[in-house]
């Protein structure tokens, strides 16, 4: 188990220091792999809450007036001490969430990325210059400002928690915003550890806030403070109908970014080596629990059953194990699942397919290996027969299962794959133009990957449609969401 010792993690970050909840209250952060504790942190409550609302509300007017190759120079220097440590971080991460410690390193890379992309951005945002006609003044113009929204609230899930932080705080920053940081109960050590980083690096006290506690106190409280002029959102689809409820009322800008159930489609002229491993990672990495992982695959009729072969051969190479080692070659380490809860409900849902006809290919139980009796292990799975309407292929399903479809043509494949009420991420795997654009074109989805893994770059936007949410991360677009719009007539001129 990777050791975490550090006192400030026993601690949350609000106004430039470490403190403990007001009511004295901690919460334990427990190991998916064995149970043990992996460190306690503060219980925070609506005071707490409160207390880094205040604290950011201050900070705001001398922030927003820093200038932006300023707050991109500290950014870019908390970037710098997260390097150095990124190592360590990544056996907490490893540590706390469950997957291995090779994942949660790319999980880091990602996140100093997105940050390194922000901080590029500080000094490009720009407003514009707008003729006007002149019966309304020779010589008069309009101005297009753009301006921080003020504090905002940044609610990050547990599966990604870093690089969910790094979307939000990014472009909140770099616009001359302060933010809140509510990470998930289960996750909060890795955050913590990088909000100090960050804040040690010269951002002033109270720009970057981080407060642990429980979503329905510290996490509602942001949703209700008027303080809180912008919410950004990721998680369970249905928290994100909570955080509408809420929030919504205040006219405060919200992005919700939610589940998916992202279909796969493979066609006959496909390079399958690259499709299957596509796949692969797709569906299995970080145990299954992506939101853009893939949730379904419609494999074509003429490439469906060796396209099955080798993914089966694929999946049979995963040992399931301490997230903290690695397995002897070729096999591939798989972490446990997050929560026992996870579990059931993983177990549930491929138990009500199986009830409707479904055949189990592969995996899909609990491992035998008494040394992984107290962690939520599960054998990843490939599910053929499955039926449409089970809950398999029409829920968002957050683990390692992989029901697999046949199709005849592209026309099936996209009925099916829009036969779902989600809308995240898409792709579809082929050399054929007309093909791709009409998978583009018709797929419900934010985003359809061309032969390419499901993945949320830092340089696009990223976002869902129908139950997958509302709005983007990612992409010189995020930074809209944390920025008002204003304009101003110049007129009067000679
Ligand atoms: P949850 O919705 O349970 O929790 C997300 C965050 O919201 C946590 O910090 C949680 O705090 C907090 N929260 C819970 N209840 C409230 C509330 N009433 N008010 C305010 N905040 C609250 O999601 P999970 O953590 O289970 O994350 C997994 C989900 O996230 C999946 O559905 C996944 O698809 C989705 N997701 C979407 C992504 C996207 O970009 N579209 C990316 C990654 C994940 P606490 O932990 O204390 O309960």
């Amino acid at each position: 188990m990777a050791e975490v010792a550090s006192a400030s993690m026993t601690k949350m970050y609000v106004k430039g220091q470490w403190v403990e909840a007001q009511s004295g209250e901690t919460q334990e952060v427990r190991s998916p792999h064995d149970g043990s504790v992996v460190d306690t942190v503060p219980r925070g409550s609506r005071d707490d809450a409160r207390a880094a609302i205040r604290a950011a509300e201050d900070a705001f007017p001398e922030w927003a007036d820093t200038a932006a190759d300023e707050r991109a120079r500290l950014i870019l220097a908390g970037v710098e001490k997260v390097k150095e440590k990124q190592k360590d971080l990544a056996k907490v991460l490893s540590a706390e969430q469950g997957k291995p410690v090779f994942e949660a390193m790319g999980e880091i890379h990602h996140f100093l990325h997105g940050m390194t992309f922000y901080a590029g951005l500080a000094s490009k945002i720009r407003g514009a210059q707008v003729p006007l006609p002149p019966d309304m003044g020779k010589h008069s113009y309009g101005l297009v400002l753009k301006r921080p929204v003020g504090v905002c609230g940044a609610i990050v899930p547990w599966n990604f928690p870093i690089t969910l932080m790094g979307t939000k705080i990014g472009p909140a920053l770099i616009a001359g915003n302060t933010v809140i940081v509510k990470p998930a109960s289960s996750t909060p050590l890795t955050s913590l550890q990088i909000i100090g980083l960050l804040n040690e690096a010269g951002l002033p006290a109270g720009v970057l806030n981080c407060v642990t506690g429980p979503g329905r106190e510290v996490g509602e409280e942001l949703l209700e403070n008027p303080v809180v002029r912008r919410i950004a959102f990721t998680g369970e689809s249905g928290t994100g109908r909570r955080v509408m409820e809420v929030a919504g009322p205040q006219f405060k800008r919200i992005t919700l970014e939610l589940g998916g159930s992202d279909p796969m489609i493979v066609m006959p002229d496909a390079d399958l080596r690259k499709a299957v491993s596509g796949a692969m990672i797709g569906r299995f990495w970080n145990c299954g629990q992506a939101c853009l992982a893939v949730k379904r695959l419609y494999l074509h009729e003429e490439i469906h059953d060796e396209f099955l072969e080798a993914l089966l051969k694929k999946v049979g190479s995963y040992e399931l194990g301490d997230p903290a080692t690695r397995p002897e070659k070729p096999f591939v380490r798989m972490g446990p699942l997050h929560t026992a809860e996870q579990r059931e409900e993983i177990e549930s849902q491929l138990a009500d397919a199986t009830s409707k006809g479904a055949e189990v290919l592969i995996g899909g139980s609990r491992p035998d290996d008494p040394a992984l009796g107290s962690g939520h292990y599960f054998h990843p799975a490939v599910v053929a027969n499955v039926s449409h309407h089970s809950r398999l292929v029409q829920e968002e399903v957050f683990g390692p299962v992989l029901p697999v479809f046949k199709v005849k043509d592209l026309d099936e494949a996209i009925v099916l794959a829009n036969d779902n009420q989600y809308g995240l991420g898409s792709s579809i795997w082929t050399q054929n133009l007309t093909w791709s654009n009409q998978a583009i074109r018709e797929i419900q989805a934010g985003v359809t990957w061309v032969n390419q893994i499901h993945y949320g770059y830092d340089e696009l936007p990223f976002g869902g449609v129908k139950a997958s949410g509302i709005g983007h991360e990612h992409g010189p677009e995020a930074v809209d969401y944390y920025q008002e719009t204003k304009g101003a007539v110049i007129g009067g001129l000679a």
